[in-house]
């Protein structure tokens, strides 16, 4: 096919803007854009154009992303546009990770370079990281050397030193759980360890730097490595390490063939010492560059990018200031929905049954997803959905159930039920766990935390299961909970996924659920800690504006007021939803789901629509007249005592005062409108509903 011909075929389905980045003069081209506007398409087309023009043969192309799911959607972009264009020939551009590409580099020319002392990749880094905090004297605790990991790996990512460690943690105000003296120390012992050997050992970083160094400080094989690769294309670029950064410029030497795109408002990833600083300044340093802002968002509805643009325009700081206002491009759609739920089970529910129907109207469940804040957030989910048969994987962490921690209890758990310990199962439960880090507060550092918010769903889960069969003895516990480890196990590919807002970032679906938005989960409180207006809580706002901004036509928001079924209802929705979520207009209020599909719920008494837990829960407003039918309260309450103390739970975990006030209000005469009752789902109904129909007709139940 003719240069002209094939080009046209590259551009043909883009906008003006698009095809200007797309077929820019070779040299530094910039697209400056939010979310879905077509970057990710720019960059694979510009690939081709230059291929196609001839001007770089396309095993001279290089293009980089973060991660390897990014990297194949980029090879399966240029493999369809080969197809569809009468083959470019983009199919041997080399498109990967950073981490990939220097690993590649380093082993060809590793022998030059260094010579006989061969090297070996120290897939994880842990146990050299424990001996070196060993040495220091530090604790070698498994969270503690995890954590010690990860502020080596951020020291390395910066390109900051040993020496200059604690310095750079003073100035950024980075919150670590130890002494920066003594951090540095271990960062030290590791690299020292590290070379010790006959072998070097390398970590992921160290490709980074000694694929630098390599052509950095040896002109040969910068001549070399320069005339293998003339153009470099990066993806997602807010979000490029320094010691990326550096290899990039390693690569380019002066040449200038390169292309980035990204979204400083996505950047979300400041935490691994990832900045969008380099992206903002480009212009700066390329001052020929042909910088492009795309503002039409072809890939969400106008009603999900007006919501986008409500969240990210309250931004502030430096990455705000290059934020654009997208358009939306699609048909109208369904408004995004918000929904306010007692607790994180009624929650996890909902959504279950809103995902079921989607699925019945014909969604595909791989074109689903559920998004949360933190990894600890997929176990409710998965149960969820496993419990409503619906097929699910999850992204970005592993499943619930394979978590080490989570491992680790079963086992702890096991053992203590063979040795038969007194005492009530939550309880034995908890002292089981506490070891295992189970404290009675969430404890400092990131991999402590993470791991406690595991042992807490998982201590949970099981205070869900006593409920619910009290009859069960810690045996029965254990062997339950591995049934449903065991039951979730099989992989599915077509599921529906169940991800963190992290690992999301890049990808769409056709519908989204963003679960779990309430204050302290997003902002998650220890960004909080920094201040309301500090750059942590900014950075969790950037969190949610690309979780919003991966739906392409349902979208789906919801919190709870409680975390567990009957627990303090203290919780609020996210900051950053004020002035968003609405609070009371008909097809958006927040409000529980199942009468959500009806209208707003409105006071039984003056009409007036319901916005607050309680009085939706009552089904009234809290000072409207209540006709509460005393003498049936009080036989609910003598009736709720007896089972708790039969079940051996707190009252609440059997109903909460306002369920029971809603049933002696409304006095429900048959298992319907004892569901329509906030409070009451179908385990309650199964559970306890025909005791409290016969209550209510006035007999006393046995
Ligand atoms: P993100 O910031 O989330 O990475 P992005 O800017 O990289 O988003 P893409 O993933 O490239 O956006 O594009 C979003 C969606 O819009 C994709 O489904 C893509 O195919 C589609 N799209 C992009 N440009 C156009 C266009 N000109 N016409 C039709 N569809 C388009
Ligand atoms: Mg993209």
């Amino acid at each position: 096919m003719p240069v002209e011909a094939a080009d046209a075929r590259i551009v043909e389905d883009l906008d003006d803007e698009q095809r200007e980045a797309v077929l820019a003069a070779r040299g530094p081209v910039c697209v400056l854009a939010g979310a879905g506007t077509g970057k990710t398409r720019t960059i694979t087309r510009r690939i081709a154009h230059l291929v196609a023009a001839g001007h770089v043969a396309p095993g001279q192309v290089l293009a980089v992303t973060f991660t390897s799911r990014a990297a194949g959607e980029m090879r399966g972009r240029l493999r369809a546009l080969d197809a569809a264009s009468g083959d470019v020939g983009t199919s041997s551009v080399q498109a990967m990770t950073f981490h990939a590409a220097a690993r590649r580099q380093l082993a060809y020319f590793w022998p030059r370079v260094v010579g006989d002392t061969g090297w070996q990749l120290l897939d994880t880094k842990f146990s050299v990281v424990a001996q070196a905090a060993n040495r220091a004297g530090m604790s070698t605790s498994t969270d503690d050397v995890r954590d010690l990991a990860g502020e080596i790996e951020w020291a390395k990512a910066s390109l900051i030193t040993p020496e200059a460690y604690p310095g750079a943690v003073a100035q950024v105000g980075r919150d670590i759980p130890f002494d920066a003296a003594k951090v540095a120390t271990v960062y030290e012992g590791y690299e020292n360890l590290k070379s010790r050997g006959d072998t070097a050992l390398l970590d992921f970083d160290d490709l980074l730097l000694h694929t630098a160094g390599a052509i950095e400080n040896d002109a040969a094989v910068a001549q070399e490595f320069r005339d293998r690769y003339r153009c470099f294309v990066v993806d997602e670029y807010q979000d490029v390490t320094p010691l990326q950064q550096r290899v990039l410029d390693a690569w380019l030497g002066d040449r200038d063939d390169l292309t980035v795109v990204g979204d400083a408002n996505q950047t979300i990833y400041s935490f691994t010492g990832a900045t969008p600083r380099y992206l903002l300044d480009f212009s700066r340093r390329f001052p020929d560059a042909a910088v492009v802002r795309l503002e039409r968002d072809y890939r969400s509805t106008p009603q999900v990018v007006s919501l986008a643009n409500r969240v990210i325009a309250a931004a502030r700081g430096r990455m705000a200031g290059s934020r654009l206002h997208l358009v939306g491009q699609r048909d109208a759609g369904p408004a995004p929905t918000f929904a306010e739920h007692p607790d994180e089970v009624a929650e996890a529910t909902a959504v279950a049954k809103s995902i079921k129907r989607l699925i019945e109207a014909g969604t595909a469940p791989a074109e689903i997803a559920v998004l949360y804040r933190i990894n600890a957030q997929s176990e409710i989910y998965e149960e969820a959905l496993t419990e409503a048969g619906i097929p699910f994987q999850v992204r970005g962490g592993e499943g619930f159930f394979s978590r080490q921690e989570v491992r680790q209890s079963l086992v702890a758990l096991q053992r203590a039920a063979d040795r038969d310990i007194e005492g009530a199962l939550p309880d034995v439960v908890r002292a089981v766990l506490e070891p295992l880090g189970l404290t009675a507060e969430a404890p400092a550092g990131t991999k402590a935390r993470e791991r406690w918010e595991a042992l807490t769903a998982l201590a949970e889960l099981v205070d869900e299961e006593v409920a619910q069969r009290p009859e069960l003895d810690l045996r029965a516990v254990v062997a339950e909970l591995r049934q449903r480890a065991d039951a979730r196990h099989p992989p599915v590919v077509q599921g529906v996924t169940l991800a963190s807002l992290h690992a999301a970032k890049g990808l769409e679906w056709d519908a989204v659920f963003l679960v779990g938005l309430a204050d302290g989960t997003l902002p998650i409180s220890h960004a909080l800690a920094h201040g309301p207006d500090s750059e942590p809580v900014e950075e969790e706002r950037r969190l949610l504006y690309v979780g919003v901004t991966r739906a392409r036509v349902h979208l789906a928001l919801s919190w709870a007021l409680a975390r567990t079924p009957g627990g303090r209802q203290g919780r609020r929705p996210s900051r950053f939803l004020n002035g968003i979520a609405p609070q009371s207009s008909n097809d958006t209020t927040p409000a529980r789901p199942k009468r959500q599909r009806g209208a707003t719920p409105r006071c039984r008494v003056c009409n007036k629509a319901l916005t607050t837990p309680a009085s939706i829960m009552l089904r009234r407003c809290e000072d409207c007249p209540s006709n509460v039918d005393e003498d049936l309260l009080a036989r609910l309450k003598d009736w709720r005592l007896r089972m708790s103390k039969e079940m051996s739970v707190p009252a609440y975990v059997v109903f909460t005062d306002n369920t029971l006030i809603a049933i002696a209000e409304t006095s429900p005469a048959d298992d319907a409108a004892l569901v329509a009752i906030p409070g009451i789902g179908a385990r309650k109904l199964e559970q306890f509903g025909p005791d409290v129909l016969a209550l209510v007709k006035g007999r006393q139940s046995s």
